[in-house]
Order: structure tokens, then sequence, then C-alpha cells
């Protein structure tokens, strides 16, 4: 009985453990890698085990670092079923349908320039739009707080992680022979007290856990004040007679500031406004959360049965095709738009920002965390030029960053939810750049727990380790 640490172990995507129970191997994630140092070689390298040896996957939840490698595990051999929440399954489908359209343009561009350069090797997408949804005919859906045998031996509950919706913490009994050993695998942990979401769930005692440690080393903003802020900079956009972007992951977040804004509506007097969600893919995505509605916290499920019969917010416009999002850019004031991507590093928002960047009487709001190297850095940083599309432009809109919005819990969060489970037992940290993983091992050691940080290729021996 092991466990290997593969992806996620030292870095925050990629996410990926191995767990072999008599003989059988079952895939904690199947993450893309984003960022770092050549995520292409990376996510195309042959994985560190058999694709084919490989009996089933728990995916955690839908976030493309946790289930962007499915379909390539598909492509080289796996039939297993892949085990998630219901609307963990209904949002992979959307992200990986994106991910592959994002897989076929990268490679047809970079093709498009071999050629150019007389170079004859062409090369394949990671996987196609076929691959994708052909992994989804693999998918089980399996409900929170149901226990299920997922192989011989091994029996799953999930747990809301309160990250996204459906997002989930894996709570595993393993069998083999006399031995018996409790894991838990945290997925990623979200915040106590977000909106539209449930509080992270705890769960009984275990013998070993697989913890997140994406922010184990911050504090997040107080909540209330980053909308005190949000509210503020509205009003004031408002007299100022611009437009307001802002950049926004399309699952999770832009249905977070929809929320905000619906449930803010007279008190930031957004009447005055017109709002957009400018993003396909946002769209589908709030559809889902929409239908699982049963997953919300009670605030969240009484403004939902309230509007039932209601449009979200009276004044917003969904932007699906690509005239109507070019329509905005007549609009000169009164528009805010909600549009990924969340960095800018592609997508309508690029288009919207190329046209009201450079207006002093315009506001960018910034909501999630920015990347070195991106356009959405680059306007963070306030660098008086940034480059659209080729073409400079200047910087002259005002940019706010606001810090509350987080998917993840920190560090506070982090050990909250530690703390919740029963008997103190050991950890291993993933899924968190060094220092942050670092920091949290030395707060759990400090509070007498036997904490590790989990590096790539190592394996822990469970028989052992109880
Ligand atoms: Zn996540």
């Amino acid at each position: 009985m092991q466990l290997e640490f593969y992806g996620g172990a030292g870095e925050v995507t990629g996410s990926c453990h191995v767990l072999v129970v008599g003989g059988r191997r079952l895939l904690l994630d199947c993450g893309l890698i984003q960022g770092g140092e050549a995520p292409l070689e990376r996510n195309r390298a042959p994985f560190p085990f058999d694709a084919a040896q490989v009996d089933a996957v728990v995916l955690s939840h839908a976030h493309i670092d946790h289930c962007g490698r499915l379909p390539l595990l598909t492509k080289r051999g796996f039939r297993g079923p892949v085990y998630a929440s219901p609307a963990c399954r209904d949002l992979v489908r959307i992200l990986l349908a994106d991910s592959a359209n994002m897989q076929e343009r990268d490679t047809e561009r970079e093709n498009r320039r071999r050629r150019r350069d007389g170079d004859k090797r062409m090369v394949e997408p990671l996987y196609t739009l076929d691959d994708a949804l052909g992994v989804m005919q693999q998918f089980r859906a399996v409900g929170y707080g149901q226990p299920v045998e997922v192989l011989p031996g091994v029996e799953l509950t999930f747990r809301d992680a309160g990250h996204i919706l459906g997002s989930t913490s894996v709570w595993l009994v393993l069998r083999e022979g006399s031995v018996e050993r409790r894991i838990v695998f945290s997925g990623d942990v979200g915040q106590y007290d977000t909106p539209i979401l449930r509080d992270p769930e705890p769960g009984p005692a275990a013998d070993l856990v697989l913890m997140e440690s994406t922010y184990g080393d911050r504090l997040h903003r107080d909540r209330a004040a980053t909308l005190e802020e949000l509210g503020g900079i509205l009003r004031e956009a408002r007299r100022d007679g611009g437009n307001v972007l802002i950049p926004a992951f399309a699952v999770g977040r832009s249905q977070e500031l929809l929320y905000e804004l619906a449930t803010h509506y007279d008190a930031w007097r957004l009447g005055d406004w017109q709002v957009f969600l400018d993003s396909p893919m946002a769209i589908e995505a709030s559809t889902v959360y929409w239908r699982h509605a049963e997953l919300f916290d009670e605030e969240a499920q009484q403004w939902h049965a309230r509007l039932r019969s209601l449009p979200l917010l009276p004044n917003l416009k969904l932007c699906r095709t690509a005239e109507e999002s070019m329509a905005i850019n007549r609009i000169s004031h009164g528009a805010i738009v909600i549009a990924g991507s969340g960095m800018c590093t592609g997508g309508r928002i690029v288009h919207h920002l190329k046209h009201n960047l450079s207006r002093p009487e315009c506001d960018v709001v910034f909501s999630g965390f920015q990347a070195q190297g991106t356009l959405g850095r680059a306007i963070v940083e306030r660098r008086d030029y940034v480059r659209i599309h080729g073409s400079p432009v200047k910087v002259e809109a005002r940019v706010h960053t606001l810090g509350g919005f987080s998917a993840h819990g920190d560090r506070q969060d982090l050990l909250r939810w530690y703390g919740a489970i029963p008997g103190r037992p050991p950890v291993w940290l993933v899924h968190g750049e060094s220092g942050a993983a670092q920091a949290l091992c030395d707060a759990l050691r400090a509070d007498g727990v036997k904490a590790e940080v989990a590096q790539p290729g190592v394996a822990v021996d469970l028989g052992a380790a109880a």
C-alpha cells in the first residue's frame, strides 16, 4: 500500500498523485501543468507511470490544473472510471472543451510559424475536442457524503471543499489484507464564509492527510472591506463617465462577481449601468451553477428561490456571439464588462482593454492573481504602456486590485480545515510553491503535528506510515 507524489508536489499546478492498493492503481487528479518552465514539453512528456495500468481516477474538482490531462491519459491507454461529484463533472465538460480548443489553436499557430521558418516537423495538439468529449463517457458521478467502493479495497467519500461548485475533499478507506488506512486528500480548500458556496466540510478521523498549501504563507484581505472598496469604485466610476472592465475567470469568479452585483444592486446604484457578461464559457458555467443551487449556502439558496422568476440583474446582458461582444466597444460610458481571460492573456477582455485602457475616465478592476509575464500583471504594475495585439497602448485608466476575492483559503483557513480532522494525523503538503508549503509545514510542526513537504517522485509506504 503506497502513495506516490508526481505533479503538484513542490508547485501549484499539474496536480497528480498515485495510490497503490492491492496491486491496483488509483490516480488522485490528473491536472495540466501551467506556467513555469517549458509547460508544453512537460505536459507532452510521458506520464511517470503507465496510463494503461491506471485502474481508476478520482477528481477533486474541475479546475484545469486538476483535470486538464485526463484526455491525454485516455489517449495513452487509460480505460477505467473517473469519479467526480455531479457538479464537478458538468464543469469539467466545459473546461476540457475549452482547453482542447486552446490546444488546437496553439498548435495551428505553432505549425504556421514552423512552415514559415521552413521547419517541416509539425506538432500535434496535446488532445482534441473529440478526445476531451470522449473522456466524459468514463465519468461516474458521486454526491457528497455517499461512500462508494471505487476499486476492491478502496472506499471513497467526497466532502464539500468550498473552493468552486462541486469541489471536494476526498476521504479514502484503503484495505489490503489485514491493514486498513484512512487517507484524506484535501483537494483545493476554499475560504470560509465565501459567497454562494458552503464552508469546507469537516470529516472523520484519518491516518494521513494530503493537503494543499497554495496560500500557506498568507492571510487574505477582509471580505467586507473588499466589497466596500468595489462599491466605492463603481460609484466613483459612474461620476467619471467611463466604462468599468473586470477581467475574470469564467468558472467561479464570474459567478461570484455577478452574485455580489445582484445582492448589492441598490447599494451600489447599479440601475445606472449596463452590465455585460461577455464570455460564452462563463455563461455556460453560470448555467451549471444555477442548475446545482442545491449546493449553495443558505443565503444564496434564499436568494436563488426569490429570483426564480426574475432575471439575475435587470440590466444584465449575456454576450455569446462575437458580434454582441464587438457591439460593447461602441459604448463610451456606463458599461460594466466582465470578461475573460482572468489574467488578460487572451479572450475578449483584451479587445475591451484595447478600447478603454487609454481613457482616464475608465476603470479596470482586478480580482484575481496576475502571474508574472501576463498582460494583467503589466497593467497591475501600472506600466506607462502595454502591448496589445502588437501595438503600444497607454495605461491611463484607473487600475484597482481587490485583495479579498480568492477561491483558495488562506493559511488560517487551511489550519482550520486541518484542525477539524480528529486525531491530528501526519500531513504531507502539496500544491504550493516551496515557500508557501514550507511556511505551512513550519506552522504545523510548531503546533506538534508531524508534517512534510511532498517532493515529486517520492513514495510513502502507507503500511508503515501509521
Ligand atoms: Zn482549484
